[in-house]
């Protein structure tokens, strides 16, 4: 708890920051695209090429740096949690459009979630947020294609598994995001969960998603945790607890004995 805690405030100081930073950011672009797009109408045919071709590029890049900013400040408005119960093969069914039209065509994507997954209680929004992330990451971990599936499966944590990477024992539903990619080597693995790390280019990556993930996931009770083969791909399993009132009366149970009532 003291972990998630800490991480909490790290997030939190992070987002402050970062809000702040692009903020002013923000203000100082567009004065930036603001002056080059006057110079560039202003631009008559008599002008020697290359400094059309040097102005576009100056607008190309402040256009990324608008992108990046614009990741940021949507990174310092995060909103508190709101946990509810989620059943997650329906939360997963309900992605599924939308992560078809996030991963591109080369990849194949596949949701592999039986009925029978235990509840789990968090955000629901947030968890969407988290899953999309992994998904995004699995794509671009993939530039030439392959296979990105997201599956949830029970899992019980005793007591010797306890520990190291995972949570206090008890019952959790793992969601597993796995890419066959690129993978990572043991040098990244310890400094992905760290903010702003990342090894995309400049408007792409803000080296926040998997923070944000990990923030997420120890707030919610639960943790994440990364397996990673240099060439061969990642799996990134996010656990989370069961739901503590699914376990006296799961949700099939009760939707069976209504008809009784009625
Ligand atoms: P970002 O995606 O913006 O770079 P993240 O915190 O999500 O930020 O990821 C940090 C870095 O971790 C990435 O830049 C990448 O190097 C590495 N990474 C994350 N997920 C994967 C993955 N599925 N396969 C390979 N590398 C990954």
């Amino acid at each position: 708890a003291e972990d998630a805690l800490r991480q909490a405030q790290k997030m939190e100081a992070v987002g402050q920051l970062t809000g702040g930073i692009a903020h002013d950011f923000n203000n100082l672009l567009t004065i930036i695209t603001g002056s080059v797009d006057i110079a560039l109408r202003r631009l008559d045919n008599s002008a020697d090429p290359r400094v059309g071709r040097a102005l576009g590029n100056a607008m190309r890049g402040a256009d990324r740096a608008a992108a990046l900013t614009q990741r940021l400040l949507a990174f310092s408005r995060r909103q508190p949690l709101d946990p509810r119960a989620i059943e997650v093969p329906r939360l997963l069914a309900g992605m599924s459009d939308l992560l078809t039209r996030t991963i591109t065509e080369a990849v194949a994507i596949a949701i592999d979630a039986p009925d029978d997954v235990w509840t789990i209680e968090a955000d629901p929004h947030q968890l969407e947020n988290a899953i999309l992330n992994l998904a995004v990451n699995g794509r671009d971990a993939m530039p030439s294609g392959g296979s990105l599936t997201i599956a949830a499966r029970n899992r019980q944590i005793s007591i010797i598994e306890s520990g190291g990477n995972n949570p206090p024992p008890g019952d959790y539903v793992a969601i597993t995001v796995t890419d066959s990619g690129v993978g990572m080597d043991p040098e990244t693995l310890t400094k992905v969960f760290d903010p702003f790390f990342t090894t995309k280019e400049v408007g792409k990556g803000t080296g926040l998603g998997l923070s944000m993930v990990y923030g997420f996931a120890k707030q919610s009770g639960g943790t994440v945790v990364i397996d990673s083969t240099p060439g061969a791909g990642t799996v990134v399993t996010l656990l989370l607890a069961r739901s503590a009132g699914s376990a006296e009366a799961p949700v099939s149970m009760v939707r069976e004995s209504e008809p009784f009532g009625t």
